[in-house]
C-alpha cells in the first residue's frame, strides 16, 4: 500500500521511470548519462534522470539570457503574481510533493510536508516583497539635484543545492530571485534529482499558463561537474550554493576568480547551552528534536550540548531516558521519530565518527549502531547516539551529518559555555536554555554567540522564513529567506539627477571652461 501511494504521488508530480534531466521550462531534454534515484527508506529504485552535458547547459543559458529580457521588464508586482500562483500550485500538490521528499530523501512525512509548507510560506513572503523592493532617497549636497538608489535585477542566478532540503532551499532562492526579476538555473543534489524534476514541472505549468517564455526557471542535473558549469560561467552573476564547507570553499574560490558573487549556506556545528537556570523539560525536547530530527541531517541539527556541571547528571539521565523511547523506522510511518540516513556512505561516516570519538577518549553514553533486518533493508538506518566528549576533540570540531550528540560540560560562569560554543570553525545556529535574563542577554550580546542564528529557550533547528537565514565563519556568511536577504539577488544603483541649467560639481570643485 505504501508503495502504491508513492506511485500515485509520482504520477501526480509528472515523474516517469526515465526522465529528461535538463529543462528550460516546458522543454525537457538532456543527453548525458543516466542518474538512478533509489530511496533510503527501503532501498528501492524509484526512477532515472538524464544528466546535463556542456552542450545541454549552453542551450539552457541561451534560453535563460533571452528570457531575462522579458522577465526583467515585467513589473515586479506582476512577477509577484506568478509567484503567488506558484504558491497556490504548491498548496494543491503539498501531499504528493511532501511524500516524494520523504521517500527520496528519507525525512519523516511530517517533515516532508513541513518542507513544502516552507515553500508556500516563502512564496507568500515574496509576493508581498514584490511591492517592497525599495531603495533610499538621499539629500544631494548640490542645489537642484536629487539623489536616490534603486535595485535592478542581476540576470541569471545559479542555484546549487544539498540533498537534505531538496525542495525548500531552491524555493527560498527562486521565489525571491524571481520577484527581483532574475531568472534561475538550478542544479539539485545528485542524491535527490526527482524532487528537482517535480518542482520544475510545477513551476513550468504556472509559467506556461501565463504565456511566459522558456528560460525563467531552468534545471540541470548531475554531480559536482555540472555544478561547475555554473560556478565557472561569468554569464551567471550570482551563484547560491548550499552544501558542505568543503564544496563551499571550492565554489567560492571559483566564483571569486571571475569576480562573480556567491551566496554560501554551508555546514554548521550547532550547540545548545544549558545553564543552571534552564527548564529541563524544554531542554530535553529541544535537544532531542534538534539532534535526531531528520536523522541529524539538518544544517541546524544540534550537535553539541554544553551543560553546566550542576545540571549535568540530571540532563544526562533525562536524555538517556528520552533516547530509550525513540522509534526508528520507515519515515512515512508517523509513529517513527527517526528515519534513515541518505545513503550507505553517510552510514560509514557516522560509524567512523563514533570510532574516532572513542579513540580520542570519549565515552559512549547511548550506543549507536546500524540497524539490520526487517524494515531496515536499505542499510541506511542507524541508532541515534550520545557521546560524552570534549569540545577540543577533532571529531567534535567537525560536522558529522548523522544523529550523534556530543555531551560537553562547563563549569562556572556562562561565558565559559559561550567560549566553548564559539570555539569551532562553523557559525550557523546556537541556543541557550535559561530563565536568567542576565545569561540570555550575555549570550545575545556582542560578546555572546558568534553564529548567524542565536535562540533563547528554543533549540537550534527549525528556523522561520521571516528572518534572514545563514551563518558566519565556515558556514559561509550568506543570508537567505526573510528580512532584507533579497538584496543579494539585485544590483544596486545610485542615481543623481540635475534639474537645473547649471552643472555644479560635487565637493565644490570648480572647473571653468
Ligand atoms: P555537498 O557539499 O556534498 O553537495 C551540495 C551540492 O553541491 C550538490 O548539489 C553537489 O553536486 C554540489 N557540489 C559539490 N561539489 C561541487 C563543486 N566543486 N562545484 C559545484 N558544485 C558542487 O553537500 P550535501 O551532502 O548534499 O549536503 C549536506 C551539507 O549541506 C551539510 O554540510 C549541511 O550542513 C549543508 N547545508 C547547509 C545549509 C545552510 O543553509 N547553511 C542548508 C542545507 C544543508
Amino acid at each position: 500500500a505504501q508503495n502504491f501511494q508513492i506511485q500515485e504521488a509520482l504520477e501526480q508530480l509528472g515523474i516517469q521511470q526515465e526522465n529528461n534531466g535538463t529543462s528550460t521550462g516546458n522543454h525537457w531534454f538532456g543527453s548525458g548519462s543516466m542518474l538512478s534515484s533509489t530511496s533510503p527508506v527501503d532501498g528501492a529504485f524509484i526512477a532515472k534522470v538524464s544528466t546535463s552535458t556542456k552542450e545541454d547547459y549552453e542551450q539552457v543559458v541561451e534560453k535563460a539570457q533571452e528570457a531575462f529580457k522579458t522577465w526583467r521588464s515585467l513589473p515586479a508586482p506582476q512577477r509577484g503574481e506568478i509567484v503567488r500562483q506558484f504558491g497556490d500550485k504548491l498548496r494543491e500538490l503539498k501531499e504528493p510533493l511532501g511524500k516524494l521528499v520523504s521517500y527520496e530523501m528519507g525525512k519523516s512525512y511530517q517533515e516532508g510536508l513541513g518542507e513544502v509548507q516552507e515553500m508556500i510560506d516563502i512564496c507568500d513572503f515574496a509576493v508581498g516583497l514584490s511591492r517592497q523592493l525599495h531603495g533610499l532617497t538621499m539629500h544631494s549636497e548640490r542645489p537642484g539635484h536629487r539623489m536616490y538608489e534603486q535595485y535592478h535585477p542581476m540576470g541569471i542566478v545559479g542555484i546549487i543545492s544539498a540533498f537534505n532540503f531538496p525542495v525548500a532551499v531552491w524555493s527560498w532562492n527562486t521565489a525571491l530571485a524571481w520577484v527581483c526579476g532574475d531568472v534561475c538555473i538550478w542544479k539539485p543534489s545528485e542524491k535527490t534529482p526527482l524532487c528537482g524534476i517535480a518542482c520544475q514541472n510545477i513551476i513550468a505549468t504556472v509559467l506556461k499558463n501565463n504565456n511566459l517564455p522558456e528560460g525563467i526557471s531552468c534545471i540541470i542535473n548531475g554531480d559536482y561537474k555540472v555544478g561547475e558549469f555554473l560556478s565557472q560561467d561569468n554569464r551567471v552573476p550570482l551563484v547560491s550554493a548550499t552544501g558542505s564547507t568543503r564544496m563551499g570553499k571550492i565554489v567560492a574560490q571559483t566564483v571569486a576568480g571571475r569576480l562573480g558573487k556567491s551566496l554560501l549556506e554551508l555546514g554548521g556545528n550547532n550547540a545548545i547551552i544549558v545553564t543552571p537556570d534552564a527548564d529541563i523539560k524544554m531542554t530535553v525536547i529541544g535537544a532531542v528534536f534538534g539532534a535526531v530530527g531528520t536523522a541529524g541531517q539538518r544544517c541546524t541539527s544540534t550537535r553539541r550540548l554544553i551543560v553546566h556541571e550542576s545540571m549535568y547528571d540530571q540532563v544526562k539521565e533525562a536524555l538517556v531516558n528520552a533516547y530509550g523511547q525513540l522509534k526508528i523506522g520507515n519515515p512515512l510511518d508517523q509513529n517513527n521519530h527517526v528515519g534513515p540516513l541518505i545513503d550507505t556512505d553517510a552510514v560509514a561516516n557516522y560509524q567512523n565518527a563514533l570510532d574516532q570519538a572513542v579513540k580520542e577518549g570519549a565515552n559512549i553514553l547511548v550506543l549507536g549502531g546500524v540497524l539490520e533486518g526487517n524494515g531496515y533493508t536499505s542499510g541506511c538506518y542507524v541508532k541515534p547516539a550520545i557521546v560524552e566528549a570534549k569540545n577540543e576533540f577533532k571529531i567534535v570540531q567537525q560536522e558529522t551529518f548523522a544523529p550523534i550528540l556530543y555531551l560537553l560540560r562547563y563549569t562556572g560562569d556562562v561565558t565559559n559555555a559561550i567560549d566553548q560554543q564559539n570555539n569551532v570553525a562553523q557559525g550557523l545556529s546556537s541556543a541557550i536554555m535559561t530563565n536568567n535574563l542576565r545569561e540570555a542577554e550575555r549570550f545575545l550580546s556582542v560578546a555572546g554567540s558568534d553564529c548567524g542564528i542565536a535562540n533563547v529557550n528554543i533549540g537550534t533547528s527549525g528556523a522561520e522564513i521571516g528572518g534572514a537565514f545563514g551563518g558566519e565563519k565556515e558556514t559561509g556568511g550568506g543570508r537567505e529567506s526573510g528580512s532584507d536577504a533579497w538584496k543579494v539577488y539585485m544590483r544596486r544603483q545610485t542615481n543623481t539627477i540635475n534639474y537645473t541649467t547649471e552643472l555644479p560639481l560635487a565637493q565644490g570643485i570648480k572647473f571653468n571652461l
